[in-house]
């Protein structure tokens, strides 16, 4: 059988054994840490520290955000990730006690379900994020809850994970809600958490790494991109989104400047206009 296939190679013990608890919270939280670390630096030195020609064409804002929100950023950022590390353990456990339907042999459902499995899961993950960080925005929740996130009217790459911990635990709960209908191979959870964590850096970098044209593309104007998500820290009111528009289109909340903003970090236009 395939290592994969394995339920031992993702649960190696008791969750419900409170040293196994702290431990699996532990190691699960260095993980989420470590991956966020290890790909925001990645961006950081090849964005921040250096200085290329096209990197120039795609910055955002005129200015890089400064060290003293970078630093809030990471520390923000540290804390969710131990509050990540708690939810996927949660996750484990709810696997354990028979509640979460992920299953093991990797054909179970075919090859094609495989796939789709992980573009569903954005879906409605998506649809989570919207609904909530609507929510969120509501002026008693927000100033309680959102500012954090929103301290950076520019964000840097740090802020992927910077949101207040009762934030943190809302973006922790879709998952294992979903997997609680959705049947899920825990190899596809993999993917899908470090995909994640990588279109969150990226729409918090501050240039805009998505090919020209992509907005007005009939399926790149779906995507959300790093002008999309810096339009939402800069207006507020528009651009909820977390992967996709579709509910920024239905729901009008883009962002009416979206596509001509999109050309110009993309340099379609003039930078000056
Ligand atoms: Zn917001
Ligand atoms: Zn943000």
């Amino acid at each position: 059988m395939n290592h994969f296939e394995k339920y031992e190679s993702y649960i190696p013990f008791d969750l419900l054994v409170p040293q196994n608890f702290l431990l699996a919270t532990l190691a699960l939280t260095s993980v989420v840490l470590i991956r966020y670390l290890a790909l925001t630096t990645c961006f950081y030195v090849a964005f921040y520290r250096k200085s290329w020609p096209w990197a120039k064409s795609r910055q955002i804002y005129p200015t890089l955000p400064d060290k003293k929100i970078q630093l809030f950023e990471i520390k923000w950022s540290v804390i969710s990730s131990g509050i990540f590390g708690l939810g996927g353990v949660l996750l484990g456990i709810l696997w354990q006690t028979g509640w979460a339907r992920f299953y093991l042999p990797l054909d179970e459902y075919g090859w094609g379900y495989l796939l789709l499995s992980g573009f569903l899961l954005s879906l409605l993950h998506d649809f989570y994020f919207y609904v909530t960080h609507r929510a969120l925005h509501i002026p008693w929740l927000y100033r309680r809850f959102h500012a954090v996130h929103h301290a950076s009217l520019q964000p840097s790459p740090w802020a992927s994970f910077s949101f207040h911990p009762v934030e943190s635990i809302i973006e922790a709960l879709p998952l294992p809600l979903i997997l609680l209908f959705l049947p899920l191979h825990p190899l596809v959870l993999l993917v899908y958490l470090t995909l994640m964590t990588l279109s969150a850096i990226v729409n918090h970098l501050g240039f805009e790494l998505l090919p020209r044209g992509s907005a007005r593309h009939p399926l790149g104007k779906w995507l959300i991109s790093g002008t999309h998500h810096s339009g939402h820290h800069r207006y507020y009111k528009y651009n909820f989104g977390l992967f996709y528009t579709i509910w920024d289109h239905l729901l009008g909340t883009q962002h009416p400047a979206y596509e001509a903003q999109f050309m110009k970090n993309t340099g379609e236009t003039d930078q000056s206009t």
